[in-house]
């Protein structure tokens, strides 16, 4: 699979593998963080990442526990699903990821979770308005729910694709949430940052009625969040995360 580029001294340089080792890693740490973050139960939910340079997804294993998984359990496939690395089953999700790896250039990581407070929106089909600053901040827009789809060939991919507009994460009625970023990384922080706004949407919801936010100030928010937050450097990764968006 390596693909050499070079020998110096006699020591082999392995760029490819070098980065894929990376990716591999970041997507077996993505997915040790919705574990930690409590976003799923037991094996309900799964990240991915992808390197565009050589067209490899990487994924975590079907049914393997978060908290045993290693970097090398990861199973990395090509776009079509065909398994280039990897001695396990990858997750049943893989087609889905795929989809949106092919249809969305922009995308690196995807994350799909059951998150209780986003899933209960998504139980009801409800978007979540953009009705916080954070909200505002982290996505943008309304946090879009598409319509109850099967997990058969490609239905859940393209519903989000269909209904994801410019939002980062997308509730899929009766199932659960799928966020994404440039990176395995920013996908987690999309998808903990949903399940946070998604709790406290739910908890205001118990008491009274919240309301969108007026357009001007949620892009007013978004363009601040995303051009003077943050450290020099974008030491939380956001600046470059929506430069690309
Ligand atoms: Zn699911």
């Amino acid at each position: 699979m390596a693909q050499v580029d070079g020998a110096l001294q006699g020591q082999t340089v392995s760029r490819s593998s070098t980065a894929l080792d990376r990716l591999r890693r970041e997507v077996w740490e993505a997915n040790l963080g919705i574990f930690r973050a409590g976003l799923v139960t037991m094996h309900s939910g799964n990240a991915s990442g992808i390197d565009r340079a050589q067209g490899l997804v990487v994924i975590k294993p079907s049914g393997m526990d978060y908290d045993k998984m290693r970097p090398g359990d990861m199973v990395v496939t090509d776009l079509q699903g065909r398994i280039v690395e990897g001695r396990w089953k990858p997750s049943v999700d893989l087609p889905h990821h795929l989809y949106l790896y092919r249809h969305r250039p922009e995308i690196g990581g995807v994350i799909h979770t059951h998150s209780n407070y986003a899933t209960s929106f998504a139980l009801l089909g409800r978007s979540i308005p953009a009705c916080l600053t954070a909200i505002a901040d982290e996505f943008g827009c309304e946090i879009p729910c598409a319509p109850y789809v099967d997990n058969s060939g490609d239905n859940i991919g393209k519903a989000i694709l269909d209904h994801m507009g410019k939002s980062p994460a997308v509730l899929l009625a009766h199932h659960g949430a799928f966020a994404f970023g440039q990176t395995p990384r920013a996908a987690l922080k999309t998808a903990v940052m949903l399940e946070d706004v998604a709790r406290t949407c739910h908890l205001a919801l118990l008491i009274g009625d919240p309301k969108a936010l007026p357009q001007e100030e949620v892009k007013k928010w978004h363009d601040r969040y995303h051009t003077t937050y943050g450290q020099p450097g974008g030491q939380s990764g956001v600046k470059k995360a929506r430069a690309r968006r």
